[in-house]
C-alpha cells in the first residue's frame, strides 16, 4: 500500500559552510526523494531553542542551539513514501563515528554534534518541524 510522507530536512551549518548542500541534495534525489520545498537561511538561537525545544534538558542543548545559529542553513521538505524512516536511515546514526557506510553522516559528519544533518523522528514531529519552518 502506499504511504506517501513529507519529512523535515536540514542540512546544518558544517555542511553548508563546506559547500556540501548541492551534493547532499543529489543523495537524497538520487534516493528517491522529492524535494517540495527548500530555502537557505540562518536562524537566531531563539528559533533554533524553540526549534530543539524537546531537548532542551539535555546538557548539550545550549551548545546545540547555538551551533544550529551559528551560521547558513538549507532546510527542505523531503516527499517519498515511508519518507521519515527512508531519511533516517540515509543519515545515519547521531554520532558520525557509529554511521554506517553510505549514510550522510559517515560520510561528511565530522562529529556528534557536527554531524552535518537534521531529520524528522516521527511523522508528527515531522509535521510540526515542517511547519516551524514553512508555515505559508
Ligand atoms: N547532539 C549533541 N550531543 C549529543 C547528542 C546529540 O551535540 O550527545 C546533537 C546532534 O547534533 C544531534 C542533535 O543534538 O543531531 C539532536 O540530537 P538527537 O538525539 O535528536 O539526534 P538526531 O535525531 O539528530 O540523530
Ligand atoms: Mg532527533
Amino acid at each position: 500500500m502506499s504511504n506517501l510522507e513529507q519529512t523535515l530536512s536540514i542540512i546544518k551549518p558544517d555542511a553548508v559552510e563546506r559547500n556540501l548542500d548541492r551534493e547532499i541534495k543529489e543523495i537524497f534525489t538520487h534516493k528517491g526523494f522529492n524535494i517540495v520545498k527548500e530555502k537557505k537561511i540562518q536562524i537566531t538561537k531563539p528559533e533554533a531553542e524553540q526549534f530543539y525545544k524537546v531537548h532542551e534538558t539535555k546538557p548539550f542543548y545550549n551548545d546545540l542551539c547555538a551551533y544550529l545559529s551559528s551560521g547558513p542553513i538549507v532546510v527542505m521538505i523531503l516527499e517519498k513514501e515511508n519518507a521519515v524512516l527512508a531519511n533516517r536511515e540515509i543519515m545515519g546514526a547521531t554520532n558520525p563515528k557509529e554511521a554506517k557506510e553510505g549514510t550522510i553522516r559517515k560520510k561528511f559528519g565530522i562529529s556528534i554534534d557536527k554531524n552535518s544533518v537534521h531529520g524528522s523522528d516521527s511523522v508528527d514531529n515531522a509535521k510540526i518541524e515542517i511547519n516551524f519552518f514553512f508555515k505559508d
